[in-house]
């Protein structure tokens, strides 16, 4: 009896002892297995469901960098320091980046040749839905500010931080952002080169002076085998008081795209993006519109400091360029 009792306490103590060893174990596989799932989780939720994040403040820093070049007007070191910037910083990301080299010869004064360049970097070089979207802006920056208050300063050139510079910092954040996360379609980010050298009154004249989109033009008429499924042009996107409105050459010619970024823009909850309608600017989309290419102009056209000397960064803001960005991520990764 008494040498029972001590057996069963013995198996007592023996088999609590195994218990409380069990649960200690099970309760770190548990956990680990927690953390695990949970890790796994993370991991699906920001690699496969999550947008990939936009950083406004990166692209403000874009912005910044590139006037800090000075005025990127063509023809100058400026820009010729700049546009080898902005290719170097696009080959970090893309899968190609190249460049195309055009002339253009002044029609005021027939002696000077602009030597114009459109940058192109790609995403996806063979996608397998087989389309491709478009990302433009133009990086040139206009060499007179012939819209300043002070005629004094009508023949110096535009700092250009909105009017060339925030389009151009917004792709290259966004370079970036494709870079993290490739879409299943192509990709093609397009800085533009002389779009900002236009007499106002081109159209009327056009044998005597000289268009503005020079270097869209020679994109869209030399490469007509490149038919993006549709294009968004970003333009004086910058502005720290953005308010975008539907531009009106995009509204007639692009309505169904424009409606499509106008509630991508309401689900990124980008509050610039209102619902009125603004003016017709010959702008880069246009040389593609004609074309038969779904291109819309996202740009905000009530900028006081256009075309003066003091389109300068404190004009901008990284919340604006936020904005613009969140609205792109929504239209590549919104699941549509
Ligand atoms: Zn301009």
């Amino acid at each position: 009896m008494k040498h029972g009792k001590h057996k069963k306490r013995r198996q007592k103590a023996a088999s609590g002892k195994g218990k409380r060893g069990l649960s200690r174990r099970a309760l770190v596989l548990a956990s680990a297995g927690i953390l695990i799932a949970a890790l796994l989780g993370i991991f699906a939720w920001k690699y496969f469901f999550a947008k990939p994040a936009f950083d406004g403040r990166r692209a403000f820093a874009y912005l910044q960098q590139q006037c800090d070049f000075g005025p990127r007007a063509p023809g100058s070191e400026a820009h010729r320091r700049c546009g080898d910037f902005l290719a170097a910083e696009l080959g970090k990301f893309a899968d190609k980046v190249w460049e195309q080299r055009f002339d253009y010869r002044d029609k005021k004064d027939t002696t000077r040749v602009y030597r114009g360049r459109n940058i192109v970097a790609s995403f996806n070089l063979k996608p397998e839905k087989g389309f491709r979207v478009m990302l433009c802006a133009h990086w040139d920056t206009r060499p007179w500010a012939d819209k300043d208050p002070d005629p004094a300063n009508r023949l110096l050139p535009v700092p250009g931080a909105n009017d060339g510079a925030s389009g151009t910092a917004a792709l290259l954040e966004m370079a970036r952002v494709l870079h993290g996360r490739r879409p299943d379609f192509g990709v093609d980010i397009v800085l533009f080169d002389l779009e900002d050298l236009g007499d106002y009154h081109a159209e009327a004249f056009p044998d005597s002076l000289n268009p503005f989109c020079i270097g869209s033009e020679h994109f869209a008429a030399s490469r007509g085998d490149y038919r993006p499924r549709y294009g968004i042009l970003l333009d004086m996107v910058g502005d720290s008081d953005l308010v975008i409105k539907k531009e009106a050459i995009s509204r007639a010619q692009a309505p169904q795209l424009m409606e499509r970024v106008w509630a991508a823009a309401r689900r990124a909850g980008a509050g610039a993006f209102v619902d009125a309608i603004g003016p017709a600017l010959q702008d880069d989309h246009v040389p593609f519109l004609k074309r038969g290419i779904p291109v819309i102009n996202v740009v905000d056209f009530d900028y006081p400091y256009w075309h003066t000397v003091s389109d300068t960064p404190d004009k901008c803001s990284a919340a604006s360029l936020q904005q613009a960005g969140n609205v792109l991520v929504e239209m590549i990764y919104g699941g549509k």
